[in-house]
């Protein structure tokens, strides 16, 4: 199974996809590609590939990704195929971060594998607010995120799932719940 969380950028769905696989520690988190630069915390190769934008082009000519966009700072970011293909041949459960664009190509390639989750935020305000305080973007990203959110907000509809994030720990508690109509834990 695929579980596609997804939301307008700052909702939270980063934050909560972290504490599902805390707590799932046998599910493939799907690392996308971007050629975007790497944040001083993030790791290459846990947190995205981080791949330069002639490779970047060089794979969408290869037709190597399911889904990829180019978005704000002019910057791509994928979900390479071969990455979703290896796990569903194995048998495992994949938990994928993405925008709400890409969720919808997912559910359009891999059907009923898939399993699209809305992360859905208080309020407009509240994301504007996450993402000034979360203290990653430029006015320019922050202007282009925030231009988004009404587009990103009106697909909810699409989604499976709507798991609201207003309290965290509420917002993971409802994601367990869903996940857990669809996947048994084997007990070891
Ligand atoms: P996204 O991945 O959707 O862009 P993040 O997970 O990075 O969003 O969250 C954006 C910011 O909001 C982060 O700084 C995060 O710590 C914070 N945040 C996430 N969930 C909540 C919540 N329920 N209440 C308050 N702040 C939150």
């Amino acid at each position: 199974m695929l579980f596609v969380f997804s939301a307008p950028s700052g909702s939270g769905k980063t934050t909560i996809v972290k504490e599902i696989l805390k707590q799932y520690p046998e599910f493939r988190f799907s690392i996308s590609a971007t050629s975007r630069s790497k944040r001083e915390i993030e790791t290459d190769g846990k947190d995205y590939f981080f791949i330069t934008r002639e490779e970047f082009e060089s794979k969408i000519k290869n037709d190597e990704f399911v889904e990829y966009e180019l978005i704000y700072d002019n910057n791509y970011y994928g979900t390479l195929k071969s990455q979703v293909d290896e796990c569903l041949s194995k048998g495992e459960c994949m938990v994928f971060d993405m925008d709400v664009k890409g969720a919808l190509s997912i559910k359009r390639i891999y059907g009923d594998k898939s399993l699209l989750i809305f992360v859905k935020p208080p309020s407009k305000e509240a994301i504007i607010e996450r993402l000034k305080n979360r203290k990653t973007e430029t006015e320019e990203t922050l202007k282009k995120r925030i231009a988004r959110i009404d587009f990103e907000m009106a697909k909810i509809g699409e989604f499976d799932y709507v798991v609201n994030n207003d309290d965290l720990q509420t917002a993971v508690e409802e994601a367990k719940k869903i996940i857990n109509k669809y996947y048994i834990k084997e007990q070891k």
